[in-house]
């Protein structure tokens, strides 16, 4: 592998950019940030590398996640395959399930058993991509607050409010999230609400819950069963739970199912309202205890009892404000280039905001690698960052317009032809679900 030309002049210097090496400031320490960082210090060993990132500790939070075969690539190619290996399993086949709220019943109408993703724990996934970085390339409680081009739009100045001197450098990766600072800058554009939020939970399947026993007590009543009978119902009426990701159609409305390392079972459900009030930084809201028993009525009304168990065992569900962007066509000012989800913010219904991530940092890895290895300089980077751009955005749009078709297609905020409600569509009609169908989607279409 080529390796970024190292000579004279500190990571941070203007020293004419001939031969020092590539010095670049990441904006965020989510999956993107970290996954960043390690594309280009694999890509060009001796390149200097600072994260930033607002949050001082790391939450355990967040839940499941998947993981399809290109980023189990790039994370191999970056030396963390065992890690992985160890933190996910495998998703074989994608299943969707209509379901008869009246009768409580469900049948398969769509099926792909060559799905070829592996599920994670968001927190797992961050943890080895955070363990495996040498020491000193992320910094916790470092917030971005403002940045400017510098030397002729040749390089970027970083301002961040933990330190007096900003830094500097030949790149900013503005990995900030969906709620991206640098994007609204930048771009100035407004995010969409899809119109509906996702409950999530993820269940220790061999334990009991303690925390809905401890809601229930709160609650003066005690209805909910055991974890480990839970997931054996939950077994039998998802066979293939374990290898499979299903999802679970019923009037306007979708449930999401998959089992994550540990015996730990990931659901998501999604629901038409009217947009949630929001904190800045964060799309997460945490309900309280009277909508979380609502949340478990509504769940024996919607689902299959073996589904609406796990919603009701389910310690601390949380809630996610469903939004979405419009796609950009320009990634690219002057030194600052967005990715991840300040990039391409997308809903979850293609399981793509993590792939996309680790993808936009690989190739944008590569990009850099070859221009570098041609014999170009830390100053002339528009070439790369325009290829990195040109070989990323066409298919990000693809990803997020896809991704909403798909959710409005579940949520029966569009309706496909002959679709009333899923129960009723034959073998044919639901093929439109299959997630597979991504790769040839056309928006225009
Ligand atoms: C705590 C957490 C839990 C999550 N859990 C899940 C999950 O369970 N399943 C799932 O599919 N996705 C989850 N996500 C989202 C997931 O990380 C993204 O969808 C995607 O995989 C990668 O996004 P990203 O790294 O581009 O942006 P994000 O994950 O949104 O991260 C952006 C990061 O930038 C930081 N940041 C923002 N502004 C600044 C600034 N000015 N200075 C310094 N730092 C800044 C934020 O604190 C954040 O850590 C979670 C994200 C977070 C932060």
């Amino acid at each position: 592998m080529a390796s970024c030309p190292v000579s004279a002049g500190s990571a941070g210097s203007t020293d004419g950019g001939g031969a020092r090496p590539l010095a670049v400031v990441v904006v965020g320490g989510s999956i993107c940030g970290l996954a960043v960082a390690h594309g280009l210090l694999h890509a060009l060993p001796g390149c200097k590398i600072t994260v930033l990132e607002r949050a001082h500790h790391i939450t355990e939070g967040g839940a499941g996640l998947g993981l399809d075969r290109e980023t189990c690539a790039a994370l191999a190619d970056w030396g963390l395959a065992a890690g992985l290996q160890e933190a996910s399993l495998p998703l074989d086949a994608e299943i969707n399930r209509a379901v008869n709220s009246k009768t409580k019943t469900a049948r398969e109408i769509y099926r792909d058993d060559h799905y070829d993703h592996r599920s994670c724990h968001w927190a797992l996934l961050h943890q080895l991509l955070r363990g495996a970085l040498p020491e000193g390339v992320l910094l916790l409680g470092h917030t971005m607050t403002a940045f400017e081009s510098i030397d002729g739009g040749r390089r970027v100045r970083v301002h961040v409010a933990e330190r007096a001197e900003p830094l500097e450098g030949d790149l900013m990766v503005a990995a900030d999230g969906n709620m991206s600072s640098t994007r609204e800058k930048l771009v100035g554009d407004k995010r969409r609400y899809a119109g509906y939020v996702a409950w999530r939970g993820v269940m220790a399947a061999d334990e009991e819950s303690k925390q809905a026993t401890e809601d229930d007590a709160q609650l003066g009543e005690s209805k909910h069963s055991g974890a480990a009978a839970v997931a054996r119902h939950l077994q039998h009426e998802y066979p293939a739970l374990g290898r499979a990701l299903y999802f679970d159609l019923a009037h306007h409305t979708h449930s999401v199912l998959y089992m994550l390392p540990g015996t730990r079972i990931n659901w998501l459900w999604y629901v038409n309202q009217a947009e949630p009030p929001l904190s800045p930084h964060s799309l997460t809201v945490q309900p309280d205890a009277a909508q979380v028993e609502r949340m478990r009525e509504d769940a024996a009304r919607t689902w299959t009892p073996p589904m609406a168990a796990l919603m009701q065992a389910t310690a601390r569900p949380f809630i996610n404000a469903i939004f979405d962007r419009d796609p950009i066509s320009r990634w690219v000012f002057d030194r600052v280039v967005l990715v991840g989800e300040a990039a391409h913010p997308v809903t979850p219904h293609g399981l793509r905001a993590t792939n996309m991530s680790i993808i936009d940092a690989h190739t944008l890895a590569r990009c850099l690698k070859e221009h570098l290895a041609a014999g170009g300089t830390a100053r002339d980077l528009d070439a790369a960052l325009d290829r990195f751009q040109k070989a990323r955005i066409p298919v990000t749009t693809q990803e997020v317009l896809f991704s909403r078709y798909l959710g409005q297609l579940k949520q029966g905020l569009v309706t496909v032809p002959g679709i009333h409600d899923w129960d009723g569509a034959d073998e044919n009609q639901a093929a439109v679900l299959g997630q597979k169908h991504m790769h040839h989607f056309n928006p225009l279409d």
